[in-house]
C-alpha cells in the first residue's frame, strides 16, 4: 500500500528554464485536486536548508502559466553537496511535514533528488527543465522549445541585415555540452554551417566553402555556434583571416532562458506536473518523469542522469543541414 500523502513540496532548481511556472502551476492544482496541501519551497535546494517556505494556493499560481522563470526563484547550492547541508534539508523537510518532494531542474538536481531519496528517505520525483534538452528519459525538456524559439527570432534578424550586406555572421548560442539548441536554430534559420560541442569541427573547410560561395555571387552566410564549441568572436577572426571577408558576431547569451513560453512548453510542463503528482500519490518515488513519443512516461532518475545519446540525432541533423544548404 502506498504510504499517505497529504503535503507535497515543490522547488525549482539550477539554471532557470521557461515553463517552470507552468509546471509549478500544474503541481499546485493537481495537489488541490487529490485534496493535496503544496508547499513552495524558494530558490531550490538553498531554500531547503535555509527553511524558505511559502504556501501555494490555488490563487497564488494563478496568471503564471505565461511567465518565463520561476515564481519560487532557483539557485545553485554547494551547501546541498555536503552531508550537513542535506541533514539540514531533511531536518527542515520534517519540521514542515512534507511527505513527499516534486523537484524542477536538470541533471545536477536530479542528482540531488536521488541523495533525498536513497539517502535520507525523502520521497522524491523529478520534472525535466532545462533548456539545453539533454536529460536521458525524455524526448524533450520544460524550456527548450522557448530557448530555441526565442534564439531563432533574432538569428532571423541577424538574416535581415546579414544578406543586405556581404557579410558572415556568426551567432552564438547556450549549450555547454549540448548542441541541441544550435542544431535546432541552425535547420530552422536556414543557417550555413552549425558547430556543436559533440563534433569536431574543420575550420578551414568550412573556409573554403564560404569562398566558393562567394566566388558564385553569395552574399551572406549564417553560422550558428554553441557556445561549447568554440567561441563565435574566435570562430569569426579566424573566418576572417582565412577568407578575407568581412565578420559580425552576435552572441545571444542570456535573453534565450528568458521570456513568455511557448505553447509547447506551457502544454508540456502542465502534463508533467500532472504525471509528478500521480506518481507521488501511487508511491512511485525515486523517478523522473518524462515525454517519449508524445506520451508521458516516467524513468528510474539513475537512468534519467546517465548521459543522453544523441548521435543518431546528431548524424541526423547533419544530413539535413547538408542536404538544405
Ligand atoms: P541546468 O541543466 O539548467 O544547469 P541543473 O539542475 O543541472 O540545471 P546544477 O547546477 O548542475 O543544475 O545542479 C543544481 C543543484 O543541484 C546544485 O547547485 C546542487 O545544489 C544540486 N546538486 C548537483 N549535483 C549534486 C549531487 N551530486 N549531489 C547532491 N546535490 C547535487
Amino acid at each position: 500500500m502506498a504510504m499517505k500523502i497529504n503535503r507535497i513540496g515543490v522547488l525549482t532548481s539550477g539554471g532557470d528554464a521557461p515553463g517552470m511556472n507552468a509546471a509549478i502551476r500544474s503541481i499546485v492544482r493537481t495537489g488541490l485536486h487529490h485534496q493535496l496541501e503544496t508547499i513552495g519551497i524558494r530558490q531550490g535546494y538553498a531554500g531547503l536548508i535555509n527553511d524558505e517556505m511559502v504556501s501555494l494556493s490555488s490563487r497564488s499560481v494563478s496568471g503564471i502559466i505565461n511567465r518565463g522563470g520561476t515564481i519560487l526563484e532557483t539557485a545553485r547550492c554547494d551547501e546541498f553537496l555536503t552531508e550537513e547541508g542535506q541533514r539540514r534539508a531533511k531536518e527542515v523537510i520534517e519540521y514542515h511535514r512534507i511527505d513527499a518532494l516534486v523537484i524542477i531542474g536538470g541533471d545536477g538536481t536530479y542528482r540531488g533528488a536521488i541523495q533525498l531519496w536513497e539517502k535520507w528517505g525523502i520521497p522524491c520525483v523529478c520534472v525535466p527543465a532545462t533548456i539545453d534538452n539533454d536529460l536521458n528519459g525524455t524526448d524533450i525538456t520544460i524550456g527548450a522549445d522557448t530557448a530555441i524559439n526565442t534564439a531563432l527570432e533574432a538569428t532571423d534578424r541577424i538574416r535581415d541585415t546579414a544578406t543586405s550586406m556581404e557579410r558572415v555572421f556568426v551567432v552564438e548560442v547556450m549549450g555547454r555540452e549540448s548542441g541541441y539548441i544550435a542544431m535546432q536554430v541552425a535547420l530552422a534559420g536556414g543557417a550555413e554551417e552549425v558547430l556543436v560541442p559533440e563534433r569536431e569541427f574543420d575550420l578551414e573547410s568550412m573556409c573554403h566553402d564560404i569562398c566558393a560561395g562567394a566566388s558564385k555571387g553569395k552574399r551572406s552566410w549564417i553560422i550558428v555556434v554553441a557556445e561549447g564549441a568554440a567561441r563565435a568572436v574566435d570562430i569569426a577572426d579566424k573566418i576572417t583571416k582565412i577568407t578575407g571577408l568581412e565578420t559580425r558576431v552576435a552572441v545571444l547569451g542570456h535573453i534565450q532562458r528568458g521570456g513568455s513560453p511557448t505553447a509547447r512548453d506551457r502544454i508540456l510542463a502542465t502534463r508533467l506536473g500532472v504525471e509528478a503528482v500521480k506518481l507521488l500519490l501511487n508511491g512511485e518515488f525515486g523517478k523522473a518523469v518524462g515525454i517519449r513519443d508524445g506520451w508521458v512516461i516516467s524513468t528510474d532518475l539513475h537512468v534519467a542522469i546517465k548521459k543522453k545519446d544523441q548521435n543518431r540525432d546528431i548524424d541526423y541533423f547533419y544530413k539535413l543541414m547538408r542536404d538544405v544548404t
